[in-house]
């Protein structure tokens, strides 16, 4: 029997990484607390077998992914000034290996944002900084719908939405890719909603009710699950929060 040489090997290759995969996964406990900063991709996985993280249009025919999970953070590098002179609250963005966007797309969207004169900046005295340290305030991470359970973990997030624990602001790339029926050829505007409801949980804010329909929604009404007669929106300085 001929065995096709470039088919073994990557049947080899497989079987590595699939091996370095699950010792990857079995020791996070012990070794990485979700808390810890993730690091960069190690040299070890040099030969990636899916997709480039910086993939942004899928092969035709094929749709983008956002759910086949790599279980692999990697920090977007880049730096992004505070425009203004209060406090500073650092961030910085981590993206899941494997998922069809582009890094700097998306760490240039969450700036946009969160330095946009409708945010949080107006009502807080912070200043957003986006950085790649690992010594950030704030960790920005997009996920599949499997590691966004995982790293929102206590909370519930049953594949479908986002959240944010501790020092973690957990975008679901789901929803990031496909907002909600209701924010439907608004999918920018529903980034900014993801964004600045989770970073208003991490600068104290609860939830909010739609407390008069036709008006826009609080941005901490949880959208996501249904505006209840509200209009979609994304800034706090639209509507009490
Ligand atoms: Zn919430």
């Amino acid at each position: 029997m001929v065995v096709h040489p470039e088919t073994g090997r990557q049947q080899n290759l497989a079987s590595q990484f699939g091996a370095e995969d699950r010792r990857v996964v079995a020791s996070a406990p012990a070794d990485a607390p979700a808390v810890t900063p993730t690091q960069v991709p190690t040299a070890t996985f040099t030969t990636p077998l899916r997709p480039a993280p910086t993939l942004t249009r899928a092969p035709k025919g094929s749709k983008p992914n956002v759910t086949v999970s790599t279980g692999r953070l990697a920090v977007v590098a880049g730096f992004s000034k505070a425009n203004g002179v209060r406090e500073k609250l650092t961030y910085r963005v981590e993206i899941e290996e494997g998922l069809s966007v582009n890094g700097a797309a998306v760490a240039a969207a969450i700036h946009r944002t969160l330095t946009d004169p409708r945010g949080w900046q107006a009502i807080h005295p912070v200043s957003f900084e986006r950085t790649d340290k690992p010594d950030a305030d704030l960790r920005i991470i997009l996920a599949t719908p499997t590691l966004t359970d995982k790293l929102c973990l206590p909370l519930v997030t049953g594949g479908e939405v986002s959240c944010r624990v501790e020092d973690r602001v957990v975008l679901n790339a789901k929803r990031w890719m496909y907002a909600v029926p209701a924010y439907a050829g608004q999918v920018d505007l529903y980034r900014s909603y993801l964004v600045n409801h989770e970073v208003g949980h991490a600068l104290g804010h609860g939830h909010s009710t739609c407390a008069q329909k036709n008006t826009p929604a609080p941005v901490m009404l949880q959208q996501t699950k249904g505006l209840a007669g509200c209009l979609p929106n994304a800034w706090p300085t639209i509507k009490a929060t």
